[in-house]
C-alpha cells in the first residue's frame, strides 16, 4: 500500500505538470478571499460557467470588506443564474463576520475558516491548501470519484460510512514531503480536482491515457463506469404553483422573498398554490397580490384587469419538481377626475406642490393618453424603480419589463421576464 500511496501523489503531481489548469482567473493574484469565492462558486457548477460570474463578482467586490459592505440585493444580483442561492447569502454573511471579527482579513486557521457560514471541511481545506499551501486535503465530488475508482470502493460516497472511509484514504494519500521548491499541497489539491474534472470524468474516463491505469482497481475489475455508485434513486414529488404578475405601463410587480426557503432573499412574483379564479376582481388583485404596496389611490386608477395565461414550465430542484403557471394581470388605468386622487403617499413627497401637477395637466391636457401615462407613472414613481432598491422595498417594487432587474432573481423569474418581453 505504501508504494501505491507514494505513487499516487507522485503520479498525480507529475500529471499536473503536464495537464493541470494553471491559468484560471482565481489562480492569478491568488488570495484566500479569491480562492474562497471561486470554491463556493464551483460547488455544483462547472468551471466554464463560473469564470464570467467570478470575474464580474471580483470586479464589483475586489476585497472581502467590499463584499461585506454591499447590500444583499447587489450580491444576489451578481449570483443570478448560478443557482443554489444559499451559497451567495452565506458568502455575504461570512464576509461580514470576517470584517467584524477578523479585522477584514480572511483567517488562515482551519477551525476559524470552518466556523464561517457555508464552509465545510473540504472547502476550508481547499482554501488553505490552494492559497497558503497548508497540508490539508479535500474531498469534493471529483476527488470522491477518483478515489472510489482507484481503490474500488463500493457504495454511494454520500453515505456517512463510505464518506469517512474516503476521508481516511484521502489523508493517507497526502504528499509526505513539502520541503520542495514547488507548493506541493497547493499543486496536489489542484491536481486531484483537475484530474477528476478533465481525465477521470464521470461518463468518459480516459483510462487508456491515464498515468495510474496500472494501479487502478476499478479498471482492473472493469468497474470504471460503475464506480462510484450512484445515490439510491428516490422518486421526487411534483408541486405546482401559480405566479401572479400584475403589469401596468410595461412594469411588473415583484416582492423580495423571505430569507429562508427556496430563492431566499431573491425577488419574485406573488405565488399561490391553487387556481386563482378569485383573482378576477380588481379589488382582490389589490388586496391579495399588491397588498399594502400601493395606496388606495391606485385602485382609483384601475379601469380593467385582463388575465393572460403565459406558457407553463417545469423547474427542478434537488428534492422536487415545480410546475410553474405564470399568469399576467394586465392593468388598464383610467384618467381620474381630481388631481388629488392621482397621488399616492410616496408620490405626494415627490410632487408635494400641487401647482406642479396642475401645470403639468395644463401642458398636456389635449393628449389624454399621454397625460394618463404621465400621471400613473408619476403617481407610482416612488414605488416603481429598478434603478435603486430603496427602503420601501419590503412592500414590493415595480420593474421595467424591458431591462434586466438590478436585484437577485431566480432563473424561472428571468424566464418569465423573457416571455413577457416577447409580447410587450
Ligand atoms: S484508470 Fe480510468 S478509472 Fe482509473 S483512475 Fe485512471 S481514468 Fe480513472
Amino acid at each position: 500500500m505504501d508504494k501505491l500511496e507514494f505513487s499516487f501523489s507522485k503520479s498525480l503531481l507529475a500529471w499536473f505538470e503536464r495537464h493541470g489548469r494553471k491559468n484560471l482567473p482565481w489562480q492569478k493574484n491568488k488570495t484566500r478571499y479569491s480562492v474562497w469565492v471561486s470554491e463556493i462558486m464551483l460547488q455544483q457548477t462547472q468551471v466554464a460557467t463560473v469564470i464570467p460570474f467570478f470575474e464580474r463578482f471580483m470586479k464589483q467586490f475586489p476585497t472581502i470588506v467590499d463584499l461585506a459592505n454591499a447590500p444583499q440585493d447587489d450580491v444576489l444580483h451578481l449570483w443570478t443564474g448560478l443557482g443554489y442561492y444559499a451559497r451567495a447569502r452565506n458568502l455575504h454573511k461570512a464576509a461580514q463576520i470576517v470584517r467584524d471579527e477578523h479585522s477584514g482579513v480572511f483567517p488562515d486557521d482551519f477551525e476559524q475558516v470552518l466556523a464561517l457560514p457555508g464552509i465545510g471541511r473540504s472547502t476550508a481545506s481547499a482554501v488553505l491548501s490552494l492559497a497558503d499551501n497548508q497540508p490539508f486535503v479535500i474531498l469534493d465530488g471529483n476527488v470522491k470519484r477518483v478515489l472510489a475508482r482507484m481503490f474500488a470502493i463500493e457504495g454511494w460516497p454520500g453515505n456517512k460510512k463510505i464518506e469517512t472511509e474516503l476521508w481516511d484514504l484521502a489523508i493517507s494519500l497526502k504528499p509526505k514531503d513539502s520541503a520542495k521548491a514547488i507548493p506541493v499541497f497547493s499543486h496536489y489539491t489542484q491536481a486531484i480536482m483537475d484530474f477528476g474534472a478533465t481525465f477521470c470524468t464521470r461518463s468518459k474516463p480516459k483510462c487508456d491515457e491515464c498515468p495510474m491505469n496500472k494501479n487502478c482497481l476499478a479498471l482492473a475489475q472493469g468497474k470504471q463506469h460503475e464506480l462510484p455508485h450512484k445515490k439510491p434513486k428516490k422518486q421526487i414529488p411534483t408541486k405546482h404553483t401559480y405566479m401572479l404578475i400584475p403589469i401596468v405601463n410595461g412594469r411588473v410587480f415583484m416582492r423580495k422573498r423571505p430569507q429562508n426557503g427556496i430563492w431566499g432573499g431573491l425577488w419574485g412574483f406573488y405565488e399561490c398554490e391553487y387556481a386563482p379564479e378569485f383573482i378576477n376582481t380588481k379589488q382582490t388583485l389589490i388586496n391579495e397580490v399588491l397588498g399594502n404596496s400601493v395606496g388606495s389611490e391606485f385602485a382609483n386608477l384601475i379601469e380593467t384587469v385582463r388575465k393572460i395565461e403565459l406558457n407553463e414550465f417545469r423547474h427542478t430542484f434537488s428534492h422536487y419538481h415545480l410546475e410553474i403557471s405564470p399568469i399576467l394581470f394586465e392593468i388598464k388605468t383610467t384618467l381620474p377626475c381630481k388631481a388629488d386622487s392621482l397621488l399616492l403617499g410616496g408620490a405626494k413627497e415627490v410632487l408635494s406642490n400641487k401647482e406642479n401637477v396642475v401645470r403639468e395637466r395644463e401642458v398636456i391636457l389635449n393628449k389624454e393618453t399621454d397625460y394618463q401615462d404621465t400621471l400613473v407613472n408619476t403617481a407610482l414613481s416612488n414605488v416603481i424603480t429598478n434603478e435603486k432598491v430603496n427602503n420601501k422595498s419590503d412592500k414590493g417594487l415595480w420593474f421595467d419589463i424591458h431591462s434586466t432587474p438590478s436585484v437577485g432573481v431566480a432563473t424561472p423569474t428571468l424566464k418569465i421576464f423573457k416571455q413577457i418581453q416577447s409580447s410587450y
